[in-house]
C-alpha cells in the first residue's frame, strides 16, 4: 500500500482494536484505492480516506426482554450509521450471537460502496444484536424485537436510516418491528423499514432480490466470456434467504444445483435440489438441513466436511462472512470451478480471493454480486414515497436492469484503472468514486 493509505489502515487497527472483520473490509477496500489516488490524487485530501474509515454514528444499546420461563434476558443492540454522503443510511439488522461492533461495522463499511453501486441515492448504514433465534418461540421473537426496535426508533425514519433484515431478521421480524415502531410514533411511516410484507407496504421481488441478483450478476460475468448459466454444475452454502432464491433463479436459467447448507452441515443432492421441499422445510417449518435428508432419498447429509470439496463449475457461497478459507478455493478451483459470486457478504477470505484472482476465475466480490438486496429495498422505498405498488414484471425488471448496470460500471471502472476484468477493484473504486465526489461537495464534514 502506499504510505498515505498505510497510515489511514495504521490508525483504523489502532482506534477499533479486535475488531478483524472490519480490519479486512477495509483493507481489502484501501488496497483496492491504489491506482485510483495515483491517477486522482486530490481524493486523498481534506483527510477524506480517514472520514471515510470512520463511522458518521455509533449507537450501542441495551436490549431487555422477558423469556417464556419469565427470566429477564439482555442482549446488545447496536446500529452503525456510517455514510450518508448519498442518502439516508441503509442496511439490514443482523440477529446472530456473533454480532459484535466489529462485525456491524464491517457490514456497514462494505454497504457504503455497495449502495453507491446501485445509483440509487442511499447511504451506508447496519445494526443488529447477540441475540440468538434460534430455538426461540414466535412470542419471544416478538418481544425481543420490540424491546430492540424501542431504542431503534429514537435514530431511524424514512429519510434518516432505513433498516431492513439480514441473517437471522426476515419478514416476521420485519413485521414485529414496523408494528412497534408504527406504535411508538402513532405514524404509519411504511418507508423506515424495507423488507415488508407485501399487505403492509412491501415490495414484490424483495424477497427474492438477493439471491435472484446474484445469479443474475453471475449471468453477467459469464457473458463476458460467451457462457451462461445453462448447464452449469452449482454449489450454493447456506439455506436462508439468500440461497434459497439464488437455486431458485439458478435453476429458472438452466444450472443444475446440488448442495445447500446450514450450521448444522451441508447437503449434497446429486438430483438437483427440490426447492419446493427446501422452502417448506426452511421458510414454513423453520428446520434444519437434516429434515430435508429425511425426506429426499438422492439427498445425502454431511457433518463436519467442507461444501467447496463438492465439485462444481459456479460456486455462490450465500451462508457468512470468511466461510470460504484459501484452502477451499484451492479445492474449488481443482475440481474445476470457474464462476464464484458472492450472495453472502465478504465470504471469500483475502487468501481465497487471492487464488480467484491468480486463477484468472470470474470472481465476484458480494459488494457487487448481492447488490440486488438492497437496491429492491430503494425499489420498495421509492414505491412508499409515491403510495405507489409495482407488479413483480415491474420491479423484477428494475432489479434486472440495475444489476447489469453494476456489472458494467464495475467493468468500466476496471478499465480505467488498469486492471480489465477485476470485479474487486471495479466494484470498490466505482462505489468509491461516486461517495467521494459526494463528500467532497459537502465540505468537510
Ligand atoms: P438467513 O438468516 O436467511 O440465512 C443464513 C443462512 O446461513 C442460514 O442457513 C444459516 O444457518 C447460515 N449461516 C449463518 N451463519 C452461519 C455460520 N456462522 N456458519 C454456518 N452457516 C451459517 O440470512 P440471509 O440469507 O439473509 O443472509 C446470508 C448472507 O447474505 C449474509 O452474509 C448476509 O449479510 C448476506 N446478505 C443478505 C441480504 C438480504 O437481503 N437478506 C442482502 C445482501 C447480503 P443457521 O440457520 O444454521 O445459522
Amino acid at each position: 500500500m502506499t504510505a498515505a493509505i498505510d497510515k489511514v489502515y495504521a490508525d483504523v487497527i489502532r482506534r477499533n482494536p479486535g475488531e478483524h472483520e472490519f480490519h479486512q473490509a477495509v483493507h481489502e477496500v484501501l488496497t483496492s484505492l491504489e491506482p485510483v489516488l495515483a491517477k486522482d490524487p486530490h481524493y486523498a485530501d481534506n483527510a477524506l480516506l480517514e472520514r471515510l474509515v470512520e463511522p458518521e454514528r455509533q449507537i450501542i444499546f441495551r436490549v431487555p426482554w422477558v423469556d417464556d420461563a419469565g427470566n429477564v434476558q439482555v442482549n446488545r443492540g447496536f446500529r452503525v450509521e456510517f455514510n450518508s454522503a448519498l442518502g439516508p443510511y441503509k442496511g439490514g439488522l443482523r440477529f446472530h450471537p456473533s454480532v459484535n461492533a466489529g462485525i456491524i461495522k464491517f457490514l456497514g463499511f462494505e454497504q457504503i460502496f455497495k449502495n453507491a453501486l446501485t445509483n440509487q441515492g442511499i447511504g451506508g448504514g447496519k445494526g443488529g444484536s447477540d441475540f440468538d433465534p434460534h430455538g426461540r418461540s414466535d412470542a419471544e421473537i416478538m418481544r425481543f424485537c420490540q424491546s430492540f426496535m424501542t431504542e431503534l426508533s429514537r435514530h431511524i425514519g424514512p429519510n434518516v436510516d432505513v433498516p431492513a433484515g439480514d441473517i437471522g431478521v426476515g419478514g416476521r421480524e420485519i413485521g414485529y418491528l414496523f408494528g412497534q415502531y408504527k406504535r411508538l410514533r402513532n405514524s404509519y411511516d411504511a418507508g423506515v423499514l424495507t423488507g415488508k410484507g407485501l399487505a403492509w407496504g412491501g415490495s414484490l421481488v424483495r424477497t427474492e432480490a438477493t439471491g435472484y441478483g446474484t445469479v443474475l450478476f453471475a449471468q453477467s460475468m459469464l457473458a463476458t466470456r460467451g457462457q451462461s448459466m445453462e448447464g452449469q454444475r452449482v454449489v450454493v452454502s447456506g439455506a436462508g434467504n439468500v440461497a434459497i432464491y439464488a437455486i431458485e433463479k439458478a435453476q429458472a436459467l438452466g444450472a443444475k444445483v446440488v448442495t445447500f447448507s446450514d450450521s448444522s452441515g451441508y447437503v449434497v443432492d446429486e438430483a438437483g435440489v427440490d426447492l419446493e421441499l427446501l422452502k417448506q422445510v426452511k421458510e414454513v417449518e423453520r428446520g434444519r438441513v437434516a429434515d430435508y435428508v429425511k425426506r429426499r432419498p438422492s439427498a445425502q447429509l454431511v457433518t463436519g466436511g467442507s461444501i467447496w470439496d463438492v465439485t462444481c463449475s459456479v460456486a455462490l457461497p450465500c451462508a457468512t462472512q470468511n466461510e470460504l478459507n484459501g484452502d477451499a478455493a484451492v479445492r474449488l478451483l481443482r475440481n474445476g470451478c470457474g464462476v464464484v459470486a458472492e450472495g453472502a457478504n465478504m465470504p471469500s477470505t483475502p487468501e481465497a480471493v487471492e487464488h480467484f484472482q491468480a486463477a484468472g476465475i470470474l470472481y465476484a466480490p458480494g459488494k457487487a454480486a448481492n447488490a440486488g438486496g438492497v437496491a429492491t429495498s430503494a425499489l420498495e422505498m421509492e414505491q412508499n414515497a409515491s403510495r405507489s405498488r409495482w407488479d413483480f414484471a415491474t420491479a423484477e425488471a428494475k432489479l434486472t436492469g440495475i444489476m447489469a448496470d453494476i456489472h458494467h460500471s464495475c467493468l468500466e471502472a476496471a478499465d480505467t484503472y488498469g486492471r480489465p476484468g477485476d470485479y474487486v477493484l471495479g466494484a470498490n473504486a466505482a462505489g468509491f468514486v461516486r461517495v467521494a465526489d459526494v463528500m467532497n461537495a459537502f465540505g468537510i464534514i
